[in-house]
């Protein structure tokens, strides 16, 4: 193999060539302000405003649901703490009117146990100067989210109907027919980063809909990899980052549909809807728009062809290593993930020697050298900590050559064995 394989992509993809070439003219002649008046600002706002409707047609959304932001851990904070923000006030009055139960006027946010740092972190924020209650749907050990949990963890949160109470939902009807519940929203991911599984979130929406409460989804693995249809899921915010479908890093953007409420965390001029003020990264919205239409006419053109390629690569490591354990949903899972537990090694060690042998991978999780954390999904799965040490991620954007699987799967079993494990 000539240079590295590079099997990382859920971390990074590289700028795709046509992101570059569209960016290029707002970096140099047309660099205008946006909301400037004079004719070179309406360049520039005419091509941000092109940029936004193409970005969500790709989405299945609206152009007016677009917050571009400065990546997905911006989006994430955005929807996290601005949706608390902005349903507490109403939840704690509306449980004030009509229960007698302190516990009642406790907010509450409901996230799954395997979300990103950046929404799981935002719900203990929001806990810690809020006192919102934070809770944590579990999953099985293929990271599918526990849907009879969440709904009882939802029905258990209802709160007596207010006749006065507005409902969020344009759905319902304005005369408390629907349950006023003390969960502020719910946030739970489409595919989780280390393992690739994709929940069923257009079902997660009908559930947490029934109780009055948006879902917010963090998009972040799954934009541009596999199809995304915001409006006809009934998804009341979305998050997704530019640099996982060929945009620079720093690019990414919340969608939010105006029915949803939500308070800005960032005050300033008032751009994105007053969401997210700070003048508009006009390169970026355009970087966002062409980086997700190039990978989503990807997905239409190769999808079958990624998955078979995955399929094989899984096969040809569990042929080399008979150690090796996938994990994950099976077959509900991103294209181009394999992710697996090598018992018996460690990750940290199989990822030195793999990189050594031509192949940059990752353990599914933030890792760096001297800061490997043992991957938190797994062990949310079940998987005892000692094994959950041995994770390794495999991610690639096209479909890999039967040269590159046999590559792969010889220099995971020569690591292994380099690192003590007996294998094929
Ligand atoms: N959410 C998920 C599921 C992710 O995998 C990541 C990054 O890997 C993020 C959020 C954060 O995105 P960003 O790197 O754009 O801040």
């Amino acid at each position: 193999m000539d240079g590295e394989l590079y099997l990382d992509a859920a971390a990074t993809e590289p700028v795709s060539e046509q992101v570059v070439q569209a960016m290029m003219p707002f970096l140099t002649e047309a660099y205008a302000n946006p909301a400037s008046v004079h004719q070179p600002g309406r360049t520039a706002a005419r091509a941000l405003d092109a940029a936004r409707h193409s970005f969500a047609a790709d989405l299945g959304a609206r152009a007016d649901d677009v917050i571009f932001t400065s990546g997905g851990t911006e989006a994430d904070n955005l929807a996290v703490k601005g949706i608390a923000l902005a349903r507490m006030a109403t939840i704690r009055r509306q449980a004030a009117n009509t229960s007698t139960d302190a516990n009642a006027v406790t907010p509450r946010i409901i996230i799954s146990a395997i979300e990103h740092p950046a929404v799981a972190q935002s719900a203990d924020w929001m806990a810690k100067y809020f006192g919102f209650e934070v809770v944590r749907i579990p999953v099985d050990e293929q990271a599918r989210v526990d849907l009879n949990a969440l709904e009882s963890r939802l029905a258990e949160a209802d709160l007596p109907d207010d006749p006065d109470a507005g409902a969020w939902h344009s759905g319902t009807d304005h005369h408390g027919n629907r349950p006023v519940n003390r969960t502020a929203l719910v946030s739970i991911m489409l595919a989780n980063n280390e393992v690739g599984t994709i929940q069923p979130v257009a079902e997660i929406a009908r559930i947490a809909h029934a109780h009055g409460v948006p879902l917010h989804v963090d998009a972040v693995q799954a934009a541009g990899q596999i199809p995304i249809r915001m409006h006809d899921w009934d998804l009341d915010a979305l998050s997704v980052s530019g640099h996982k479908f060929g945009t620079p890093k720093g690019l990414g953007a919340l969608l939010v549909r105006g029915r949803t409420p939500i308070e800005p965390v960032l005050s300033g001029g008032g751009q994105e809807r007053g969401l997210r003020s700070g003048t508009q990264n006009v390169a970026g919205a355009v970087a966002l728009a062409i980086g997700l239409h190039e990978s989503v006419a990807r997905i239409a053109a190769q999808h079958d062809r990624l998955v078979v390629s995955r399929n094989e690569l899984i096969h040809a490591i569990e042929q080399a290593v008979p150690q090796a354990k996938l994990t994950g949903d099976p077959n509900h899972r991103l294209p181009g993930h394999a992710s697996f537990i090598f018992p018996g090694v460690t990750g940290e060690a199989l990822l030195v020697d793999l990189d050594a042998r031509g192949i940059a991978c990752s353990s599914g999780s933030a890792c760096a050298i001297g800061r490997h954390e043992i991957p938190p999904t797994l062990l949310a799965m079940g998987v005892p900590e000692p094994i959950a040490k041995s994770a390794l991620r495999l991610t690639f954007r096209r479909p890999l050559t039967p040269d590159e699987i046999r590559f792969t799967a010889a220099a995971i079993r020569d690591s292994c064995r380099s690192l003590g494990l007996q294998t094929a």
